[in-house]
């Protein structure tokens, strides 16, 4: 296994100060789990005192690669992104797992999720996941309460059905939007896909759907970096059209911004995957940019926020979603403790490390009802789902929303 900044792998001080911020390590008081263990191995690898097998890779996969030791490493060591390169040469070297393999085959085909979704949605309606979190839960084995758990609620048609690909929304005199529909928010969570193109016509721009394909986040964490750069420049033949592009997905919108480095020895894509990552916002980053014409309907509701690792590290998007929040009539804000601690969703970590999600996630969602709120805000499918999930588990009521749904609800309520 080789790193293209072998340098910065042996920076690492010893100090420390990621176990202090390390969720999984906070869970689980095992070095282990720590960026500081992890580099360890990595240098034991890299000197060659440790041969770089499975051992190695279930190690890394220890990780719900939430960035939280690199922000806070002294000596700035890119943790996450030594830890993405070594997935990738494991990846390269041992091969994935099957069932890893099909898992990001089907992602990478729009087709197979499409069938999927009404079966979803059946399934929802039945109250199936449901069960997880019923007397039942305990007594399920963790993977199968996990995959009951990690199930989106999958409206009967996805939000691509809902709108003609081409059909505009909004009177585009402020320009084009390239709406980014991820995989989660076309089928999983197509209600709030809609209220996010419904902010955006509001705003005054010309919304488009255009034919995505999935953002390639999933294949880059498992180190598959061939179908995430094929992914990628289909997206960026899909999008590069529009004056702006805009996801409602932390971990897409993380992605497409990381495009111009997945792609900068493509001589046929570079300068235009730079282009497009120039170009993309998240949408509270975008509307709060654009000065989004404000709600003036009362909800009186006491809402909190949850930031997704990759907004708020991922982006640097932290103060916007705020904003948006504190700027609805009615809206009584309460921050909560470790709002940027991730929920321990992490994609597929929460079906394949379910303890350590679950203990992970019910500390956010203890978090969560310290505050006494009716609603907590997320602008990811993946954390809205696990926030769902771990309030349930505890009983709770909490509601579950994405930011663009009580925007959006907002401009419609008169109380
Ligand atoms: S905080 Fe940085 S330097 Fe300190 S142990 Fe962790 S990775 Fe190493
Ligand atoms: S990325 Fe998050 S879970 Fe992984 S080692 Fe760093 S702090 Fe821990």
């Amino acid at each position: 296994m080789e790193f293209s900044e072998i340098a910065s792998l042996f920076k690492c001080n010893k100090c420390g100060s990621c176990t202090s911020v390390c969720p999984l390590y906070q869970n689980t008081v095992n070095e282990g789990m720590a960026a500081r263990g992890k580099l360890a191995l990595l240098e034991a690898v890299a000197d060659g005192r440790l041969e770089a097998g499975e051992a190695v890779r279930a190690k890394l996969d220890d990780c719900l690669l939430c960035g939280a030791c690199a922000t806070n490493c002294p000596s700035f060591v890119p943790t996450t992104d030594l830890f993405l390169e070594a997935r990738a040469g494991l990846a390269k070297d041992l091969g994935l797992p099957l069932p890893i393999r099909l898992l990001l085959r089907a992602l990478a085909m729009p087709g197979a999720l499409a069938a999927g979704t009404p079966g979803l949605h059946l399934f929802h309606k039945l109250g199936i996941p449901q069960l997880a979190n019923g007397p039942l839960g305990d007594k399920l084995p963790p993977t199968l309460r996990a995959m009951l758990r990690s199930v989106p609620p999958a409206p009967l048609r996805s939000y691509r059905s809902r709108v003609k690909r081409a059909e505009s929304n909004g009177s585009g005199a402020r320009g084009t939007v390239g709406y980014f529909a991820g995989c989660f928010m076309n089928y999983g969570y197509a209600d709030a896909a809609m209220a996010t193109r419904e902010m955006l016509g509001r705003a005054g721009f010309s919304v488009e759907a255009p034919a995505v394909v999935c953002c390639g986040v999933p294949h880059r964490a498992y180190g598959d970096l061939e179908t995430a750069r094929s992914l990628a420049r289909k997206n960026v033949e899909a999008l590069e059209k529009y004056d702006h592009v805009v996801s409602d997905c932390a971990s897409c919108g993380a992605m497409l911004k990381e495009y111009r480095h997945l792609l900068k020895d493509d001589p046929a894509y570079a300068a235009r995957a730079e282009t497009l990552s120039a170009r993309t916002a998240d949408i509270a980053e975008f509307l709060v940019k654009q000065d989004f014409p404000k709600p003036e309907f009362h909800t009186p509701l006491r809402v909190t926020y949850h930031d997704p690792c990759h907004l708020v590290r991922g982006q640097g998007v932290k103060s916007q979603p705020r904003e948006i929040l504190k700027a609805i009539p009615g809206v009584e804000y309460v921050e909560m403790k470790g709002a940027d601690v991730c929920c321990g969703a992490a994609g597929s970590f929460c079906v394949t490390h379910p303890e350590l999600s679950e203990g992970v996630g019910g500390d956010k969602a203890d978090s969560i009802l310290e505050t006494k709120a009716d609603v907590v805000v997320s602008g990811c499918p993946s954390c809205l789902t696990q926030l769902k999930a771990m309030l349930a588990a505890k009983g709770s009521t909490v509601k579950v929303m994405h930011p663009m749904e009580l925007l959006a609800e907002s401009y419609r309520t008169r109380k």
